[in-house]
């Protein structure tokens, strides 16, 4: 965790280790964590609404392929991938795609599905719109930081190249 928190500190942004420590420490306001049931509100439909389950979430690696190039990993390690604890795994290894790197991605993902799944919560967003705002909060994760908007360019151009 000490090795993420430097990389984050780095080369990421405020908001991006914000939500990197309320993940880490189980800081989402979800339903579970307040002892209530709910669906999923990134709207897969087929899970309820706590940081487990988005670790594990159809519509969150979805999204992570599409847009940060980040396959999905194995099931047993999504938790922890999701926490930024554990290794991030991209879709292509190759020299530009560092462990430091795959950590951004991952970092940047999940704060992204953090300000969907509280936008939803809070009503300034429908389930059925969370999985099309998902791409916009990456940029918005990203924007003013030109290594972090370079690092989305790439992944995404990779992705494309697949
Ligand atoms: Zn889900």
């Amino acid at each position: 965790m000490i090795s993420v928190c430097r990389v984050l500190t780095a080369r990421g942004t405020p908001r991006i280790g914000a939500a990197f420590i309320r993940t880490a420490f189980n800081g989402w306001c979800t339903a579970r964590r307040f002892q209530g049931r709910a669906g999923c509100l990134l709207g897969c439909g087929r899970g309820n609404d706590s940081i487990e389950h988005y670790s594990d979430c159809a519509t969150y690696h979805s999204f992570c392929r599409q847009h940060a190039g980040l396959a999905a990993p194995a099931a047993e390690d999504r938790l922890a991938c999701f926490l930024n604890l554990g290794h991030s795994t991209l879709i292509r290894r190759d020299a530009g795609c560092s462990r430091e790197r795959a950590t951004m991605l991952r970092a940047l993902t999940v704060y992204a599905a953090y300000r969907v799944q509280a936008s939803v919560r809070s009503g300034s967003l429908q389930v059925a719109e969370a999985a099309g705002a998902l791409p916009a909060m990456l940029r918005e994760g990203a924007r003013g930081h030109p290594a972090l908007e370079s690092l989305l360019r790439v992944a995404r151009r990779r992705q494309r190249e697949q």
